[in-house]
């Protein structure tokens, strides 16, 4: 593979600093041409040091301060034992709204979207715009763009990140797109697997907080919690491998080493195992179709181990259930269950709603949208029926 250029978006997150690991382990196969946070102006100087990236783009915050923060580290590695670096080095800087896009749109082989929400909607169609390969992590830009960005892509130009649809795309290599009868999503189940909605009501942001296997940022964590992060999910793999809803099932699956798993016409299933982490689902994003060497350790059969299997509960946990209503519905309805959410998570840490709230909020929202208030069909029509959703939400919510 001749070295590929990469966008990361999001860096200085969960998904953005393992994907600077993988590429810094990597060196002969990956260069940064362009970084991308929201507000830690630090870390996003060191790492636009350590890769010496031309573009780095802040959304919040001042550029003379990263301009300071960059030299500062460059300076303070110059004084120190390690390699001296050309005093030249001064990137392009944007800040601002805008800046997430302006890295989406450098050109590199490959950007990888790791923001959170569906702030990552513009930069998403920014670089399928600028013809780049999409690694996809933020999935909320795919849900509610839906048509939108399935359309703006040309085929194989998005590769899922998501662990969940990285097992389905590296599964589906084992037969043909006709051959396939059902995708089958596992899901650790949360750390509240086994509560009954009654136990559900006061849990506390600490314990949703906690997932059982992945570290990951706050709102993905905190979906992981109630499902709302299954039911996106679903939503992606619908959009992404073009299977009706009713051909997606759900399993719960704690040890979460089974990633997910393709159903054959003849009754094989082929799975994806791995350690329950997102290495080797970014490494893949960033070098697909080829695997690079050594990027997790694999499982290990010299201990003995069991693995669960368990249907989901609905009833307590009835994200899955309503995201397949809104996924079916399509147009404006996936934006709103997700901004929705969005409020609703946020409103559950700031102590103002409890954990149960959130999913009935959402529930409510997307009842009292008729679809008919935006244009699906439109980047503003999306990001309308976002705002719509959110303004809803709050009131619901008594925000
Ligand atoms: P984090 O909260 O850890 O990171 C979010 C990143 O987005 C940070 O770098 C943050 O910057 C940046 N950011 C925030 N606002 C903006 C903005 N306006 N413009 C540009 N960047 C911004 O999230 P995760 O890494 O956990 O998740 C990222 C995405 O990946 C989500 O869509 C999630 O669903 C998906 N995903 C994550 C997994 C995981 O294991 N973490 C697994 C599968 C999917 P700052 O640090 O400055 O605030
Ligand atoms: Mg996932």
């Amino acid at each position: 593979m001749s070295p590929r250029s990469v966008a990361v978006l999001g860096s200085t997150g969960s998904i953005g600093t393992q994907a600077l690991d993988v590429i810094g382990r990597n060196r002969d196969r990956f260069t940064v041409a362009a970084l991308s946070a929201g507000s830690n102006t630090s870390l996003l100087a060191r790492q636009a040091v350590d890769f010496e990236v031309p573009l780095v783009a802040l959304a919040t915050g001042s550029a003379d301060d990263l301009r300071r923060a960059i030299g500062a580290y460059a300076a303070s590695l110059r004084r120190g034992s390690h390699a001296l670096r050309g005093p030249a080095y001064a990137p392009e800087i944007v800040v601002g709204k805008e800046a997430a896009e302006a890295a989406a749109r450098v050109g590199a082989d490959v950007v990888l979207n790791g923001v959170t929400g569906s702030i990552g909607l513009r930069p998403t169609l920014a670089a399928l715009a600028a013809g780049s390969v999409l690694a996809l992590a933020n999935k909320e830009s795919l849900i509610i763009g839906g048509d939108l960005v399935t359309r703006a892509a040309r085929p194989d130009q998005i590769i899922p990140v998501d662990s969940e649809h990285s097992a389905i795309a590296q599964s589906l290599r084992g037969g043909r797109a006709e051959e396939v009868r059902r995708l089958v999503v596992t899901a650790s189940g949360g750390p509240f697997r086994g509560r009954s909605r009654a136990e559900l009501a006061d849990v506390t942001p600490e314990q949703a907080l906690a997932h059982p296997n992945f570290s990951m940022g706050r709102v993905i964590t905190t979906n992981s919690a109630t499902l709302v992060n299954k039911g996106l999910e679903v939503i992606e793999a619908h959009l992404l491998f073009d299977i009706p809803f009713d051909r997606i099932d759900v399993v719960v699956h704690p040890q979460q080493q089974i990633h997910s798993m393709v159903e054959f016409r003849d009754g094989s299933t082929i799975a994806q195992l791995g350690p329950p982490r997102m290495l080797v689902p970014i490494a893949l994003g960033l070098s697909w179709p080829e695997r690079l060497d050594d990027i997790d350790v694999p499982c290990d059969w010299s201990m003995a181990q069991s693995w669960d299997f368990a249907p989901l509960d609905d009833e307590a946990f009835p994200a899955v259930r309503l995201a397949r209503q809104v996924g079916e519905a399509g147009g404006t309805f996936p934006a709103v269950y997700n901004a929705a959410n969005e409020v609703a998570v946020d409103a559950f840490h700031e102590g103002r709603i409890g954990f149960v709230d959130i999913v009935d909020a959402i529930a409510r929202v997307v009842d009292a949208h008729t679809g008919r208030e935006s244009d699906a069909s439109t980047v503003e029509g999306v990001l309308d029926a976002d705002a719509w959703a959110r303004e809803q939400a709050a009131a619901e919510l008594g925000l």
